[in-house]
């Protein structure tokens, strides 16, 4: 059996790992942490249903479900409180499932558990810092710790900072901050919940004049909220760390007093315990060289799609049931890892752009272009008259792991490169 060293255990690692035990290989997980969730930053995420068929393919999407609720509405307001228009984020799976919005600790947490739970092998507190191709094919890994292991093949789930493509590619780009602090948090104020009338299943967004913010309300009656503020200077780990949450609120709720909505309320609520405080935003340009003959990155160190984009962790799923199918498929890793880039480029490299053209460098004017955009009168009839969703392309998508007929494709073109 093939043995696969996954570096990374946050959404990439133990879905690559659980799609690969299903495709006939042996995975073993390597993370840097001794708890991959302790570490990530921001509050919540949204899955998308795109995301959620992809996990489906290895009976996973339940555990998304099971952590997160249905989230299936973007409402859009101005800063001045009022109501523009309402979007589905995608449409709905055969079974019913839609969109989920889950919390981004429960989500590292659960997805890891499983792979744990379906007898994948992990070790924590392994920080790849090197790893060459052997002679006699395959590759060894080298850790901080100086421990090393030999595999087969090394797949880098590690993120926007992927060790493991600085290996591939010296000359990779790094990431790109992107002049945007995110921060979040959750309130429990049930009263402040019936004042402001939430229901759950509607991810509210206010572009306020100085912050751009986000809420829903879960079954439970938690706020959940994110923001996204400018900032000129990318923040130091002890500038981060010297920042209380205290002092974000304060410079958060000035920005959001601002408006008309009840963003402001919202945020002042947050007590310290549960306020995430302010994080860079990142994004990377794009990567010419995702493998070579032995290792392959997959999820943020592939291609770090803007988080106001939502579709980070469908991208990563979707990676990693892909390289699963051409991994399974083609017997040559080499030609397997060509197939797969090859498969998921053109795509990932859209949702790419699309997520890029709602952040950019101003990040305000960057989301105020895309709003405009996205609510020209025009737009928005002709999506109502014909009742298709205006991203379909992006959440429509949807792989087959039984269907091999692309890889098929690809491996004949895999095989004339060679
Ligand atoms: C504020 C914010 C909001 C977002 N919102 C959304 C959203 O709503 N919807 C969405 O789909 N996406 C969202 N995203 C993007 C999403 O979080 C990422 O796309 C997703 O986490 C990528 O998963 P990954 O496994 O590739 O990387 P990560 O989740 O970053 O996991 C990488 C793992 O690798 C480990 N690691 C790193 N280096 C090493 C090493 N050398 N050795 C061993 N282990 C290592 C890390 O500790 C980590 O556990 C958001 C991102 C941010 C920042």
């Amino acid at each position: 059996m093939k043995k696969a060293l996954i570096i990374g255990g946050g959404i990439a690692g133990p879905v690559t790992a659980m799609a690969l035990q299903r495709a006939g290989l042996e995975p073993i997980v390597c993370e840097a942490y001794q708890d991959a969730a302790a570490e990530q930053l921001g509050a919540y995420l949204t899955v998308a249903v795109n995301g959620l068929s992809a996990l489906s393919l290895i009976d996973a999407h339940e555990i998304v479900k099971q952590t997160g609720h249905p989230t299936g509405t973007l409402s859009f307001s101005t800063s001045a409180g009022k109501h523009i228009a309402d979007m589905p984020i995608g449409g709905t799976l055969p079974d019913g499932t839609i969109t989920h919005s889950v919390k981004r600790r429960d989500l590292y947490r659960a997805l890891n558990a499983e792979a744990v739970r379906r007898g994948v092998r992990y070790e924590y507190g392994k920080r790849l810092v090197d790893a060459q191709s052997l002679p006699t094919g395959g590759v060894r890994a080298t850790f901080a710790d100086g421990s090393r292991i030999d595999t087969d093949l090394l797949i880098g789930a590690d993120g926007i900072r992927s060790r493991t493509r600085e290996i591939i590619d010296p000359t990779a780009p790094a990431a790109h901050y992107l002049g945007i602090y995110g921060l979040g948090g959750f309130v429990t104020d049930h009263r402040m919940r019936e004042e402001l009338g939430l229901r759950p299943g509607i991810y509210n967004m206010i572009f306020g004049k100085k912050a751009f913010f986000g809420y829903l309300v879960a079954p439970d009656g938690e706020i959940w909220w994110f923001a996204n503020m400018p900032g000129a200077q990318e923040l130091s780990t002890d500038e981060m760390a010297a920042t209380s949450p205290a002092q974000w609120r304060e410079r958060l709720v000035a920005m959001l007093s601002v408006d008309r909505t009840p963003a402001a309320r919202i945020v002042a609520a947050t007590p310290d315990e549960t306020f995430v405080p302010g994080f860079n935003q990142y994004d990377m340009p794009s990567v010419a060289k995702w493998h070579n003959d032995s290792m392959v990155i997959v999820g943020d160190a592939a291609h770090a799609v803007a988080s106001s984009s939502g579709q980070g962790v469908s991208m990563a799923v979707e990676d990693a049931v892909t390289l699963a199918i051409s991994l399974r498929d083609i017997p040559d890793t080499a030609a397997a890892l060509a197939a797969f880039e090859h498969e998921r480029l053109e795509r990932v490299e859209r949702v790419v752009e699309h997520g890029a053209e709602t952040s950019g460098d101003k990040a305000q004017n960057g989301l105020m272009r895309w709003l405009t955009r996205m609510l020209t009168p025009y737009f928005l009839k002709k999506a109502a008259k014909s009742g298709i969703e205006p991203l379909s392309w992006m959440f429509d998508h949807r792989i087959e792991w039984n269907d091999v007929t692309g890889v098929t494709v690809m491996r004949g073109n895999a095989e004339e490169s060679d």
